[in-house]
């Protein structure tokens, strides 16, 4: 479990480190990014190696249903308690917590991924290049939530008001809004009836889509006062609604039953999503403090790890590896507990437990480097360096957290270059290009010339060259 899965609590000092790492996570580097964090949707990407597991696993047979590589598709968890989804850039599919949260059924969920799919494959997305094609994915995606949510509270107050939380100008946003936002009425039918038939293909009931739109349908018609962002992103009219019933009424994978499997991993993934999302103290308050179960032994591991009560979370945590030994994400969660709670040493053990059982896990890799790193003698900064090299080749689209624990444990192994360089291109994810030039350029003063990093270092110099004019 990354750390960024956690909203920081006002009175935990591991609250306020949590916040700093979501806003790193977040990547927003680019001063017109830094307008939009503000109250309102100051929110951050999520990254857990357990919910993303879980996504895919919704997410994998309708890609494949479509026809489309699950590893070229790209999905990402945006903290944000209201519900939406949306696609972006071709290859990357974003979805809130909110969403997750208020739809735990795997065809809910995987009715609206579907719908998602049916853009992608329509190729709906192609036709809304604008000026924002040079922001990287993550700041990208942030200024679309951003813009979604000052729209929906400009809808709330009636109007004109979004526009001036959001920093771009009136105009400006209006054009984006038009040209990101909305999908035309045909966009949205076409991805519905694409949607299903990929749902179909994979056995998934479509009546779980049915009942998703019509939450958002309902809301449009009874409240003028709240919508949704997932309504404004994707318009529900009464057309769709009703094109979608009728197709679901004669679906011959209406009424089939969810696969359990699945049934499980939604309802872990809510269960871990309210521990680390609701304050400590609401979660706990719920749970019956006899319910020994799986999952309400999970809520309140997370929350205790909140409180922050460190002895009583990893006792928990404990009790989740006795039910579930050869789970990755409970030894993971473990790691974490200790390692949020200052005790990287003790961490170390049980994050080279989830790495033995998910050995590609790109977050659990990172963070069993970060455990070793705090280790501080070199067989465990050598031992660091591998893992860390290991998450980072398997890290798609590169994580910043991660890299600059990589460039913290080449310095610590002597090797400077290599550590100029890691910290270059952990700049360039974050939309630092002056930063990751100048870094670049020292590493090709470290590194002999003509080497691969010496070339990685001179892509980033001339990338960032030619950004700069
Ligand atoms: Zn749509």
């Amino acid at each position: 479990m990354s750390q960024t899965l956690s909203r920081p609590t006002g009175a935990s000092p591991a609250g306020r480190s949590l916040l700093r790492r979501a806003a790193r996570a977040a990547a927003f580097g680019a001063a017109l990014l830094a307008t939009l964090a503000q109250p309102a949707f100051a929110a951050g990407f999520v990254r857990d190696a357990e919910v993303e597991a879980t996504l895919k696993r919704l997410s994998d047979p309708l890609m494949r249903a479509a026809g489309v590589a699950p590893e070229s598709i790209e999905i990402r968890i945006f903290d944000d308690r209201l519900p939406n989804a949306f696609v972006y850039g071709g290859r990357n599919l974003v979805v809130s917590t909110g969403l997750l949260r208020d739809f735990p059924e795997p065809a809910k969920l995987q009715g609206v991924i579907a719908h998602e799919i049916g853009h992608i494959t329509g190729g709906h997305l192609a036709r809304r290049q604008i000026a924002m094609n040079n922001l990287r994915g993550p700041a990208m995606a942030g200024m679309l939530l951003g813009i979604a949510a000052a729209a929906a509270a400009g809808l709330a107050g009636g109007g004109a008001s979004a526009a001036a939380g959001v920093g771009l100008g009136a105009g400006s946003q209006t054009a984006v809004q038009r040209a990101l936002l909305s999908f035309s009425r045909a966009e949205e039918s076409a991805a519905d009836q694409a949607g299903i038939t990929y749902l179909e293909r994979a056995g998934v009931d479509p009546t779980g889509m049915e009942e998703v739109l019509e939450q958002f349908r309902g809301q449009e018609v009874f409240s003028t006062r709240h919508v949704d962002p997932y309504a404004l992103t994707h318009p529900v009219s009464a057309e769709r609604l009703s094109a979608i019933r009728r197709r679901a009424a004669e679906s011959p994978a209406r009424g089939d039953a969810p696969d359990p499997e699945l049934v499980y991993w939604v309802q872990r993934m809510e269960a871990k999503l309210e521990g680390f999302i609701d304050t400590p103290s609401t979660v706990l308050r719920r749970l019956d403090p006899d319910d020994r179960s799986e999952f309400a032994t999970l809520r309140r591991a997370v929350a205790l790890h909140r409180a922050p009560d460190p002895d009583a979370a990893v006792a928990e945590a404990d009790r989740l590896i006795q039910i579930r030994p050869n789970d990755p994400y409970y030894y993971e969660l473990k790691g974490q507990i200790l390692l949020e709670s200052g005790r990287g040493v003790e961490a170390v053990t049980p994050y080279r437990r989830a790495v033995a059982l998910a050995p590609d896990e790109p977050l659990i890799l990172g963070y069993l480097g970060r455990a070793l790193l705090s280790v501080g003698s070199p067989a465990a900064d050598r031992e660091a360096l591998a893992a860390l090299e290991r998450g980072a080749a398997r890290s798609d689209g590169g994580d910043p957290g991660l890299l600059r624990d990589l460039a913290f444990a080449y310095a610590r192994t002597g090797q400077e270059g290599e550590a100029a360089l890691v910290t270059a291109e952990r700049m360039m994810l974050i939309n630092q290009p002056i930063d990751a030039h100048r870094m670049a350029e020292r590493a090709k003063s470290l590194l002999p010339a003509g080497s691969p990093s010496w070339l990685r270092a001179d892509d980033i110099v001339v990338a960032t060259k030619a950004m700069q004019q």
